[in-house]
């Protein structure tokens, strides 16, 4: 017998599960295919101030308040060779180190409480293309099994990028760890810059501290894994009271990649099977989410309309943009401690990795390129606050005039879960193209400012579609950021 399901998704990481949720909330039916019994260990534990909205949004917040999380922790920086510096936890927002294992393993719950057919531990023993549709064979403890999905959605985090269909965007390093007790390192966490790379501490739950360095790949071919992390903690200012001998050390290949296709048919890829971060942002986690609630969207919108046009340009062009500014990020961040270690391989390499040199092989590679090569404008700041009231009083008679420098062009904006193309003002006073304030599409109300209409007449014909109190806080934005005037 085989089940039909609109949404099969590989992998039951927070990717996989952000997706899951959002798609089973909007009322598609999703099936999960996960290969290992979980709880399972799971790199990644300190999660950035924006998890907790993700998963608030997923009314999943409860899963973050568990006692064996860490909290508030403090974070020592020592970046580029300066003197550390110590960062007080508010300073940084309210991040938090978790244990993986147990998160991932409650958001599963979570999300098969929810209704997600899940096969687990199970592998994909065969797959085939049916015209419309995936039709998969499903090996499990209870024997085989075959299910359909009209879209899949690969989560399989890095197993899903396989390395020739990744575009490198920073060169590859090599991360190696060990866990000590916590009472070894000081309760905070510590980031340093050594010679051959950097490292990276941080109190993790159950009483240990986590000591991870990433350095060049060449580094262990002349040397063993214990050689190096004991180089690298002996040159250390805040490590370096720690003995490499005796460490159970775990390594892995890291690379900051963008998989460059990722979207094929109605096979999409989410989390670090679409991108991977540089840990040095340890935003991996958030960015995975958050990007899976997009692709959710992406989906809904692709089955709602029948026609994936919109949607897949949708999903291409956050990612792109989701790349391009993580990129900015980083390569400040590499560049500025790569002018003290200039000579070391790890800093050399990216000193010399040019972006220009990626190639462009098909349409998606050649966007994420223009946006990489994009420099954002620097934001006009926020528009000044506006006495409203003297304002209108001031106003009501005279005549509007648009802003000359204002513009419109096409932009996605996502209504009630779908992904749609809107009119959107651009200026240089704004930040980013802008279609809505408080929830209000903007471009229409311009459209009502035609050859003498009135500040008083603009507000009167405005206040027949939205309440005054929006109007009011509309129009002191556009003053403000003197779109009109
Ligand atoms: C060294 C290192 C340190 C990091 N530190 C941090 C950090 O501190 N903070 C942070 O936010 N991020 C960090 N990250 C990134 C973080 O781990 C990832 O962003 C996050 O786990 C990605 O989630 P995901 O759901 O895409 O993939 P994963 O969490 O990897 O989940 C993928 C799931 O797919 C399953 N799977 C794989 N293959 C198959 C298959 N064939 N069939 C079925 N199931 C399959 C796996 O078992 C797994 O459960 C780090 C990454 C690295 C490499």
């Amino acid at each position: 017998m085989v089940q039909d399901f609109e949404i099969v998704i590989i992998g039951a990481g927070p990717a996989g599960l952000a997706a899951a949720v959002r798609l089973l909330e909007m009322g598609h039916s999703v099936a999960l295919v996960e290969q290992e019994a979980f709880p399972r260990p799971q790199i990644g534990e300190s999660l950035s101030p924006g998890v907790r909205p993700i998963f608030d949004y997923l009314h999943a917040g409860d899963l973050l308040d568990d006692f064996s999380y860490l909290h508030n922790k403090p974070a020592r920086i020592a970046w580029g060779g300066g003197d550390p510096a110590l960062l007080q936890p508010g300073q940084r927002g309210a991040g938090m180190v978790v244990d993986r294992a147990r998160l991932d393993a409650r958001l599963l719950a979570f999300a098969t409480g929810k209704g997600l057919r899940l096969f687990q531990p199970a592998r994909i023993a065969a797959s085939v293309w049916q015209g419309d549709k995936y039709e998969f064979r499903i090996r499990s403890a209870e024997g085989d099994q075959r299910i359909t999905g009209s879209i899949v959605l690969d989560a399989r985090g890095r197993n899903g990028a396989p390395t020739r269909e990744r575009l490198q965007l920073a060169p590859a390093s090599v991360a190696l760890w060990a866990h000590v007790p916590a009472r070894a390192m000081p309760d905070e966490a510590c980031i340093e810059t050594v010679d051959e790379g950097w490292i990276w501490g941080a109190p993790v739950p159950w009483e240990q501290y986590r000591i991870m360095v990433f350095t060049d790949p060449d580094s262990l071919k002349s040397r063993s894994k214990t050689q190096t992390m004991r180089q690298m903690l002996a040159g250390s200012r805040l490590f370096g009271a720690l003995v490499a001998e005796g460490l159970e050390l775990k390594t892995c290949l890291v690379q900051t990649y963008v998989h460059m296709h990722p979207w094929e048919q109605q096979y999409l890829r989410v989390g670090e099977a679409a991108f991977a971060l540089d840990p040095l942002s340890s935003t991996g986690l958030e960015a995975a989410m958050r990007f899976s609630l997009q692709a959710a969207v992406a989906v809904h919108t692709m089955l709602t309309d029948n026609d994936p046009t919109v949607a897949k340009a949708f999903y291409e062009s956050k990612l792109a943009d989701a790349v391009a500014s993580h990129h900015r990020w980083t390569s400040g961040y590499y560049a500025e401690a790569g002018k003290i270690n200039a000579h070391f391989p790890f800093w050399q390499k990216r000193r010399e990795f040019r972006m220009e040199a990626i190639p462009a092989t098909n349409a998606f590679t050649a966007l994420v390129k223009q946006r990489l090569a994009w420099h954002p404008p620097k934001p006009a700041g926020e528009p000044a606050a506006v006495p409203i009231d003297p304002l209108i009083r001031f106003l009501w008679d005279k005549p509007v005039r648009l802003s000359a420098q204002l513009a419109f062009s096409p932009e996605f904006a996502v209504t009630g879960d779908r992904v749609e193309v809107r009119r959107a003002l651009v200026h240089p006073n704004l930040s980013r193209p802008l279609v809505y304030i408080n929830q209000i599409e903007i471009p229409p109300l311009l459209n009502t400012l035609g050859e003498g209409v009135t500040y008083g007449s603009a507000i009167e014909t405005w206040c027949r579609h939205i309440p005054i109190p929006d109007v009011r806080k509309v129009l002191g934005f556009l003053w403000g950021a003197e779109i009109v005037q």
